[in-house]
């Protein structure tokens, strides 16, 4: 089966599980099927192999392994932090989350609302980056919880998640980070950023899909989600053994990619950037343009004049896959809240696309992207005028 598409720049709305994740995945699934809480000597193994993998993510994190908690993924990590701060403050009944949140976040805030919690969002600058000093000013006694994401998954824009963090906890609310679009691109260490609670899911770098950790600061309160007797009482359910296997070793292989990894995917990004800015046409970079500031492998571009959806199927039909915003919300064709979030018009947001770039990403994907973008635009000039 040829992989499709032939070249993939939309790596941040899923990738493929790599060969080594899955060769460790696959005994896991029928030979090695034992339930890790059976009392037998495989379940004992199925057990053991659960550690194993979750001593891998938490080294890849800079962590404990006790203070993972493994999920189905970063809608359940993020949703469990948030209802857990609920819980465990139950006299603080508002949450601040930035604007460029994923909507596994932002999504809450009706159902909170009901419940009498005010969701208070936190602007960004036109760079879609958070100002700590923002945080600062909506911050207080009032706030249980304080959210912003590492790396936004659209524009690839990095926050400032240790300084935020510090600002969380002086006023006595817990903060979580999700890590979602970091893990794997830009080196991710809770040593570093004093977090309470960090969301990841594995199918955003090579994993499967439908599983992901939530990280706990360990001597934080917490209320599971969904009670059972599983994760030492922190996640019902019965481990998904072939899942967390594999996210124990994309873990692994991750490490291994962000030692050289991540400035490749830097320079293809950059000859992207130049090759598309070089077609004119008022074409515009969305984000910051401070490199420090950007994870390597994404780039947002608005295209004037020209809806992002038409030129994204045109793409789409010479094999080049690319996105609007983010593939939860596309479909719904409602312009980006990200880019709205940093003063773009709708008519702006809606001109716009992502380029994610994977670690399968060559040279001549980017050169053939361009070079596709360059006749696209050409035609559909061509195609007003006549
Ligand atoms: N957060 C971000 C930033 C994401 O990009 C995604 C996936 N689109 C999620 C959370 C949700 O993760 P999952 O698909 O594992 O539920």
């Amino acid at each position: 089966m040829r992989p499709s598409p032939e070249v993939d720049l939309d790596s941040s709305a899923t990738t493929p599980v790599s060969e080594r994740v899955f060769s460790a995945m696959t005994p896991w699934f029928r030979e090695r099927y034992a339930n890790p809480g059976s009392p037998s000597a495989a379940g004992e193994r199925a057990k053991e192999a659960v550690g194993v993998a979750r001593t891998s993510l938490s080294e890849f994190l800079g962590c404990e392994p006790r203070e993972i908690v493994f999920t189905s993924g970063g809608t359940e990590s993020n949703q469990t932090a948030i209802r857990s701060a609920l819980r465990t403050r139950p006299e603080r009944r508002t949450i601040l989350v930035s604007a460029v949140e994923h909507s596994s976040i932002l999504g809450l805030s009706s159902d909170l609302e009901r419940e009498g919690v005010r969701m208070v969002t936190i602007p960004v600058g036109e760079d879609g980056r958070v100002d700590p000093s923002e945080v600062a000013r909506l911050v207080d006694r009032e706030t249980a919880l304080v959210a912003v994401i590492w790396v936004n998954n659209e524009t690839g824009t990095i926050n400032p998640v240790r300084e935020i963090s510090g600002i969380a906890h002086e006023a006595g609310a817990l903060f979580l980070t999700d890590a979602v679009a970091a893990c794997g691109k830009v080196p991710v260490d809770l040593r570093e950023v004093p977090a309470d609670f960090l969301s990841l899911s594995a199918h955003k770098f090579y994993g499967p899909k439908g599983i992901g950790a939530l990280f706990v600061r360990k001597g934080e309160d917490f209320r599971p989600l969904i009670p059972g007797s599983q994760e030492r009482k922190r996640r019902g359910g019965t481990e998904n053994v072939p899942g967390i296997v594999g996210l124990g070793e994309a873990a692994l292989e991750s490490r291994e990619f962000l030692r050289e990894g991540p400035a490749r995917l830097a320079l293809l990004r950059a000859r992207l950037e130049a090759g598309v800015l070089g077609l004119g046409r008022g074409i515009r970079r969305n984000g910051s343009a401070d490199e420090s500031h950007r994870a390597p492998h994404i780039a947002n571009l608005s295209f004037p004049g020209t809806p992002g959806e038409k030129i994204l199927l045109s793409l789409g039909r010479e094999g080049i896959a690319v996105s609007m915003g983010s593939a939860c919300s596309s479909g719904s064709m409602e312009p980006s809240h990200v880019l709205l979030a940093m003063g773009l018009s709708r008519e702006e947001a809606m001109s716009s696309l992502r380029f994610s770039l994977g670690r399968e990403t060559e040279s001549g994907d980017i050169d053939r992207t361009v070079a596709a973008l360059a006749r696209i635009l050409t035609q559909d000039e061509q195609r007003r005028v006549s």
